[in-house]
């Protein structure tokens, strides 16, 4: 393999040219980006960015003499258009046309959109891109509400900043709990009971009807049951939608996301796909079909592709972990804790520091720990090498979880 593609210049498609590189790949290595910056952290957009303790010259995730002293090609503010698979080119938006052989697909995931009267009104934003985060930063310097919509991690992490400053929130969700997809139902109380004591209102178990403005700028949000809260700035944090389009048209196999097996292969063997676009069989869930959006789950993926295109036999078998920070509270998960049918609390979520240990037919399926980084890293351990660890042990505090893992 002399020459290889990859489509997306965001965390996935940077760490597998960089993986490349670190295993010994010498041929030709391009990224085609979209978006018009090298690539660079997005976990900060929501969090240290907007705090305004980050900047986007410390969110790159590389300084630009890396790509040259790695002979790796930045295609910047260019878009993939096509793959014509017969003949193994990528065309671009402009017509021009990459030869590749091989390509990986790290075309990432893009915000899913309200679908509501007066969602297009200024001052209506979302969250996935440094320019989106410009944008947010902009706006949140005059305002005095906002409403936001959603109480996923961005959702969240974006209300603990906004309140951190001083500004009225509200949190609006469907569900009846927050991160009701991700976390149990005890790491969703605390987060409840934070985020309220620092002034952060919810409304559960209603969706938004419809946006209000004035001058084609966002003033308010009506409720699904009729509620009216008053907005200068509306962020919507509904969950993202993979870009598989362009292996779709391609014809590849295509279901949440872009369908690989085992070695992250698409349904072309001259293509992989890798990070938040991909799905792939999940050995820590009897190999079903998983789509994650997170950091791990890019950098593991884009690891084992680099290491098979250098020549090396590659299987995924990493375990996902995930992280957010939300206040001063920080939580990390070992694991996918859900679904679940038994949970177990190491620790007092009153003092603030605790771990919930999830079980699903008794085996320990995730761990979610609040200000415990020591459990966290030792849940890892315990789940990726299949380690023993019943409920009760898990909820001992005598117990020194560390002896588990010797
Ligand atoms: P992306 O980073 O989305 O990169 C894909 C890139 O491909 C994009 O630049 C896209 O524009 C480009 N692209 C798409 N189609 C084309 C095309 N046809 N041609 C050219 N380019 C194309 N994860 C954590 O683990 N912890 C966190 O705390 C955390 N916080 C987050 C906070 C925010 C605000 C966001 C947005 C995400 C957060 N994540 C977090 C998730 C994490 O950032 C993503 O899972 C990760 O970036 C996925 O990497 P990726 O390369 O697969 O996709």
């Amino acid at each position: 393999c002399r020459d290889i593609i990859v489509v997306g210049a965001g965390q996935a498609g940077f760490q597998a040219a960089a993986s490349l590189r670190e295993a010994g790949f010498d041929g030709l290595l391009t990224i085609v980006g979209d978006e018009p910056v090298a690539p660079y952290q997005r976990p900060p957009l929501s969090k240290a960015y907007l705090a305004g303790k980050a900047t986007a010259g410390t969110l790159a995730l590389r300084p630009a003499s890396f790509y040259a002293n790695h002979r790796i090609t930045l295609r910047l503010g260019e878009r993939a258009a096509l793959i014509d698979r017969p003949v193994q080119q990528l065309e671009l938006t402009s017509g021009e046309r990459l030869g590749y052989d091989h390509l990986i697909l790290a075309t990432g995931a893009r915000n899913r959109s309200l679908p509501v009267p007066g969602a297009d009104l200024a001052g209506v934003l979302q969250l996935r891109t440094l320019a989106d985060a410009e944008d947010v930063q902009r706006y949140l310097a005059g305002v005095e509400s906002v409403v936001v919509v959603g109480a996923g991690f961005i959702g969240l992490e974006f209300a603990s900043v906004a309140a951190a400053r001083g500004i009225a929130v509200t949190v609006v969700e469907f569900a009846d709990r927050v991160m009701s997809r991700a976390v149990s139902r005890p790491t969703s109380a605390f987060f409840r009971d934070a985020h309220e004591a620092a002034g952060i209102r919810f409304a559960f178990g209603v969706g938004v009807g419809r946006i209000t403005g004035a001058d084609g700028h966002v003033t308010a949000v009506e409720t699904t049951n009729g509620r009216v809260v008053a907005a200068d700035l509306v962020l919507v944090g509904i969950g993202v939608v993979p870009n598989v389009e362009l292996a779709a048209e391609a014809g590849l196999a295509v279901a949440d996301g872009i369908l690989v097996d085992h070695a992250l292969l698409t349904s072309d063997p001259s293509i992989s796909a890798i990070g938040d676009c991909a799905t792939f069989p999940n050995s820590f869930d009897g190999n079903a079909p998983t789509r994650i959006e997170s950091v791990q789950n890019a950098v593991d993926h884009a690891r084992c592709v680099a290491t098979r295109l250098a020549g090396r036999a590659a299987s995924y078998a990493a375990l996902p972990w995930f992280w957010s920070d939300q206040g001063g509270w920080k939580l990390q998960i070992a694991g996918l804790a859900n679904p679940h049918d038994l949970t177990v609390t190491r620790g007092d979520p009153a003092q603030g520091a605790f771990s919930v240990f999830c079980y699903r037919h008794d085996r320990l399926v995730g761990v979610e720990s609040v200000n415990r980084p020591a459990d966290h890293m030792i849940a890892r351990r315990l789940i990726a090498e299949r380690l023993p660890l019943v409920p009760d042990q898990a909820a001992d505090l005598a117990l020194d979880l560390r002896a588990l893992i010797r």
